[in-house]
C-alpha cells in the first residue's frame, strides 16, 4: 500500500522529526502493509505554526472562496473514490462494498454538505443596535479515531475550513493511510499551503503535544471516553475551546406496537455494520416482556445470517477486548443465542455476530461500551421501564424507538437522554446535529450546527 514517510506540513510533504514510524496493519490477515512516520512534539509544533502563519488569509478569504475550494476538495474525493475504499478496506478490515458506500460515500456527502452551508451560512446578523459577526476560532487541533476513518476527519476538517479556521489533524494510528490519501486529496483542490496539516503518530506522544499545545485555540476530539475527559481537563485548564465526541451504549427501543420483525432485523443490522465499531451502534435492544422469546429467536436468525458478510475487528487489542466482554456476559449470566468468544477464522482479527439474550440492565455488557458486534436484549415491564433502563448508562449519544405510528415513537424519543434518534427507522441525515448528551460529549458535528462549533461571536454597537 502506498505510504508517504513525512508529514503534509505548510502545503509540501516535510521529512519527520524522528525516526520511528508505525506498522500500519490489515486486520483481515494481519499483515504489515506499510509504514508511517511517528511524530513527535517537534512535529506538532511545526505543523502548528503552519497553521498559524495560514490563518489570518484563510480566515479573511471570502464564505464563497472558501465554499469553492471545499467543493473542488469534494470533487477529488469523488475521482478517488475507489481508492479511498480500498485503502479503508486495507487499514480497517471493512468489506470493500461498505467501504464504498460508507466509508467513502458519506465524506463526500459531509464535505459537499458543508460546500453549501460555506456559501450560506449567516456569518454577521443585526441585533437591535448591534452587528454580530460568528468569526472563525482559530487553529484547530483534530484528534480522529480509527473506525470510520475518512467520515471522522471530513466531520471536523469540513466545517474548520467553512469557518475559516486552519487545521492540525493527528489521525488514528491504526488508519494513518486513508488520512495521508486525504492530505493529498486537499493539495490537489488547491487549498492553500498551511489551512490544513497533517501530522501521523501514537496518541499519547503526538496526539497530546497537539491538544496541550499553546498555539492550537480549539481541541476538536473524536474517541474514547477515558482520552476525552484527559483531553477535556487539559483544554479546560488552558481555557481553550473543545468538543468531545465520545463512547455510546445506545438503546433500541421497540414498543409493543411496532412492526417487530423489522424493528429487529434493523437492529441487528445495525450493529453488525462495521463490525460493531460504530459509537452510536444501537447494541442494547430492548422488548416488552410479551414479545421478548420471538425478538430473541428472530435477532439469533438475523445474526446468524450475517455470518461471514461482516469484516474483522481493527486490531489485536480490540480483538481481545471484545472477546473478554463477550466471556463476561456469559459469566454474569447472559444467555448467548447467537455467536461467542470463539475466534471464528484462524487469522484475521474476527469475532462472530453476537447476541445475548436475558441481560439484565447492571450487567457489565448492558453498561459498557463493548465496540464490537454484540448485541445485548435486555426484558421491560412497561413504558416506565423501557425508559428507566434505556436513560439508565453514563452514555447519551443515540438510540431509536420502534411504534405503529411515528407520534407514539416521538413521544418517548423526547423523554430519552440521547443526542439523536431514530424513529422507526429514521435514515442518515448528513445536515442534522450529530453529539452526545452526559458523558457521550460535548458540542455537535455535522450540519449548521458543526460550523457554529468553529465560530466565536464579536458584537460590535452603533
Ligand atoms: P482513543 O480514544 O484511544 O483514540 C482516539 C484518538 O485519540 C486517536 O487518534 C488516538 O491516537 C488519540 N489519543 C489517544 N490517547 C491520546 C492522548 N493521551 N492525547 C491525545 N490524543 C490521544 O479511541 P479509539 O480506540 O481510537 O476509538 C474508539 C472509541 O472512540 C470508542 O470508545 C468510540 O465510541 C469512540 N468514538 C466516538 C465517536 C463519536 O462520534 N462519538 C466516533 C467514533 C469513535
Amino acid at each position: 500500500m502506498k505510504a508517504h514517510d513525512g508529514m503534509y506540513i505548510g502545503g509540501e510533504w516535510r521529512g519527520a522529526a524522528g525516526t520511528d514510524t508505525i506498522a500500519v496493519v490489515n486486520p483481515a490477515d494481519e499483515q504489515v502493509i506499510a509504514h508511517v512516520p511517528a511524530g513527535v512534539a517537534e512535529d506538532v509544533d511545526a505543523a502548528v505554526f503552519a497553521a498559524h502563519e495560514a490563518f489570518p488569509a484563510w480566515a479573511a478569504t471570502p464564505p464563497a472562496e472558501r465554499a469553492a475550494k471545499i467543493a473542488a476538495l469534494r470533487d477529488v474525493l469523488v475521482a478517488r473514490k475507489d481508492e479511498i475504499a480500498e485503502t479503508v478496506t486495507a487499514e480497517l478490515g471493512a468489506p470493500l462494498q461498505f467501504s464504498q458506500m460508507v466509508h467513502a460515500g458519506v465524506p463526500i456527502l459531509v464535505a459537499g454538505s458543508y460546500a453549501e452551508l460555506a456559501a450560506l451560512y449567516a456569518f454577521e446578523e443585526k441585533v437591535g443596535n448591534s452587528t454580530v459577526y460568528a468569526e472563525p476560532v482559530g487553529v484547530v487541533g483534530a484528534i480522529t479515531p480509527w473506525n470510520y476513518p475518512l467520515h471522522q476527519i471530513v466531520a471536523k476538517v469540513a466545517p474548520a475550513l467553512a469557518a475559516g479556521c486552519t487545521v492540525v489533524l493527528k489521525p488514528a494510528e491504526d488508519t494513518p493511510l486513508t488520512a495521508q490519501l486525504f492530505a493529498e486529496a486537499v493539495h490537489e483542490a488547491g487549498i492553500p499551503a498551511g489551512v490544513f496539516n497533517l501530522v501521523t503518530g501514537l496518541g499519547p506522544v503526538a496526539g497530546q503535544a497537539l491538544a496541550e499545545h499553546p498555539g492550537v485555540d480549539l481541541v476538536s476530539f473524536t474517541g474514547s471516553t477515558a482520552v476525552g475527559k484527559q483531553i477535556g481537563a487539559t483544554a479546560g485548564a488552558a481555557v481553550k475551546r473543545v468538543a468531545l465526541e465520545l463512547g455510546g451504549k445506545s438503546a433500541n427501543v421497540i414498543l409493543p406496537s411496532a412492526d417487530l420483525a423489522k424493528a429487529v432485523g434493523v437492529g441487528i443490522a445495525n450493529v453488525m455494520g462495521n463490525s460493531g465499531q460504530t459509537c452510536s451502534a444501537w447494541t442494547r435492544m430492548l422488548v416488552h416482556t410479551s414479545q421478548y422469546d420471538e425478538a430473541v429467536e428472530l435477532a439469533a436468525e438475523a445474526a446468524a445470517k450475517y455470518g461471514d458478510r461482516i469484516g474483522p475487528l481493527v486490531n489485536a487489542k480490540q480483538h481481545a477486548r471484545v472477546r473478554g466482554y463477550i466471556e463476561k456476559g456469559v459469566a454474569e449470566g447472559a444467555r448467548l443465542v447467537a455467536g461467542g468468544a470463539e475466534a471464528p477464522r484462524e487469522q484475521g482479527y474476527f469475532v462472530s455476530p453476537t447476541v445475548f439474550a436475558d441481560v439484565t440492565p447492571e450487567m457489565t455488557i448492558a453498561q459498557e461500551e463493548i465496540f464490537g458486534p454484540v448485541v445485548s436484549i435486555i426484558r421491560y415491564e412497561d413504558e416506565g421501564d423501557a425508559l428507566r433502563i434505556a436513560n439508565g448508562t453514563v452514555y447519551g449519544l443515540a438510540g431509536a424507538v420502534w411504534a405503529a405510528d411515528d407520534a407514539e415513537a416521538v413521544a418517548f424519543a423526547r423523554r430519552m437522554d440521547t443526542g439523536q434518534v431514530d424513529i422507526n427507522g429514521g435514515r442518515f441525515n448528513p445536515l442534522a446535529p450529530f453529539g452526545g448528551y452526559k458523558q457521550s460529549g460535548v458540542g455537535r458535528e455535522l450540519g449548521a450546527h458543526g460550523l457554529s462549533e468553529y465560530l466565536q461571536t464579536k458584537s460590535l454597537q452603533f
